[in-house]
């Protein structure tokens, strides 16, 4: 099989939004992508074509408007504009983790409407667990609902909420009430003009600087029927953590594909110029598409795996999560491993800015990749998961729900 080092090998077959999203990326998000990471400002542009072409009801069902696109189809379409711009993907990929939170876990009058907006008035949802003094251990809150009749009040330390500023809505974990333990949290989707968010420090960064995640204080009001219906608990474990791994992995192989393509056109320049030879930096592409290649695969057989629209199944067990943190710890380590070994091969054309070669913001991005929920912290967790697994590592890891 002859495989290609530029574009996927797998994947569905686009639809018109696909098809759009892919065109955005090499039309717009490309051109301002180094505006975007050299000033760190949100990526407007794209956002403003994406929104244009209906791209953030991507993953609303069409009964409320939306496009009803599988998660294959919107990895694909993160993908694609990773190719060209890892800030876009990035935000484009958060965003639709957090519609596929509501569309599976927000069923009142007031979230179906919520998700219908999103579709008709393109509304950009951001997300808001971490916390301060809680960091990024996504299964506890400090801040909780304050309930008042049918309404809430709510307000977060949050260090960081990517595009805060540039959203419409922020879905929060918080306590369910301020009895509650860290650990009976709810999902409680903040709306504007609903919710205030006061900047605090800057977003000034090694990369992902076009997602724009300084610090906030969020303060939120609004009717009861904004908290997502099933205990966070439910949502972190079948719709948030399988989301968020499977997407981010195929912003990171965006990434991986725009190295790789970088890398196998200096090699072939430097064989043009020297025909009928071998350029030393050949035996180094083929073995750097191995590791290529690993990382497509993690990512495509775990997203074959959870894409419950292509027949694969809900992540429920406790197999499903350590396979889930896998990919997230593994992705982030491939992904960093091919946009360095690209370095080597396309040496000073690579390190310098400018270049149709250049790197630097590609390593830059992909180092976010293992701080986005530490992978100490995945590990961690895995680490105690495993202990519950009756045969880690083996078939038998279908025990107990997560
Ligand atoms: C580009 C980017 C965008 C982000 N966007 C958002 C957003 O939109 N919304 C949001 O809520 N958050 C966001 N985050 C935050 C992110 O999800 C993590 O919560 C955050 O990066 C964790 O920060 P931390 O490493 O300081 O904290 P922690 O996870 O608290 O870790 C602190 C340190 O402790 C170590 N550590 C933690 N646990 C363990 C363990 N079990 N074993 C060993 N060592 C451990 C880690 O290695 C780390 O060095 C974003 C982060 C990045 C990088």
């Amino acid at each position: 099989m002859t495989v290609s080092l530029t574009q996927p090998t797998t994947g569905p077959v686009p639809s018109g939004l696909l098809r759009s999203v892919e065109r955005l990326g090499r039309d717009v998000a490309a051109a301002h992508a180094d505006d975007v990471d050299r000033s760190a400002r949100f990526p407007a542009e794209t956002f403003d074509a994406l929104k244009e072409a209906g791209v953030l009801g991507a993953l609303v069902p069409r009964a409320l408007g939306g496009a009803g696109l599988t998660l294959a189809e919107a990895c694909a379409g993160v993908r694609a504009l990773g190719r060209h711009c890892a800030s876009s993907a990035m935000v484009l990929a958060m965003h639709h983790l957090q519609v596929a939170c509501l569309v599976r876990h927000g069923r009142s009058e007031a979230l179906r409407q919520l998700l219908a907006d999103v579709a008709d008035r393109q509304l950009l949802l951001a997300s808001a667990t971490t916390e301060a003094g809680i960091g990024g251990r996504l299964r506890e809150s400090s801040c909780a609902v304050h309930a008042d009749g049918e309404r809430f009040e709510l307000e977060k330390q949050a260090p960081v909420i990517s595009y805060g500023a540039h959203a419409d809505a922020v879905l929060v974990t918080a306590r369910r009430t301020p009895d509650s333990p860290p650990g009976d949290q709810v999902l409680v989707a903040c709306v504007k003009p609903g919710v205030s968010l006061e900047q605090v420090g800057e977003w000034d960064t090694l990369g992902l600087r076009g997602t724009c995640s300084p610090g906030f204080v969020l303060r939120a009001a609004g009717p009861l029927s904004m908290i997502l219906d099933d205990p966070f608990a439910d949502v972190a474990a079948e719709t948030m953590l399988p989301y968020s791994h499977i997407l981010w992995s195929h912003v990171w192989l965006g990434i991986a594909d725009a190295a790789m393509s970088k890398a196998g056109a200096l090699v072939r320049k430097k064989a043009r110029q020297d025909p009928g030879t071998v350029p030393p930096g050949a035996r180094r592409l083929a073995e750097l598409d191995v590791v290529f290649h690993q990382l497509e695969s993690l990512a495509t057989a775990t997203l074959a795996r959870y894409d419950e629209a292509a027949g694969g199944q809900r992540a429920e067990s406790v197999g499903d999560a350590v396979a889930l943190n896998a990919l997230k710890v593994g992705a982030s380590r491939l992904v960093v491993e091919v946009v360095t070994g690209a370095l080597g091969i396309c040496g000073m054309d690579g390190y310098r800015e400018g270049t149709p070669f250049s790197l630097g913001r590609q390593l830059r991005d992909a180092h976010s990749a293992a701080l986005m929920v530490s992978n100490d912290r995945i590990l961690g967790d895995n680490a105690q998961l495993l202990l519950l697994s009756r045969d880690p590592g083996g078939t038998d890891r279908t025990e107990g729900k997560v």
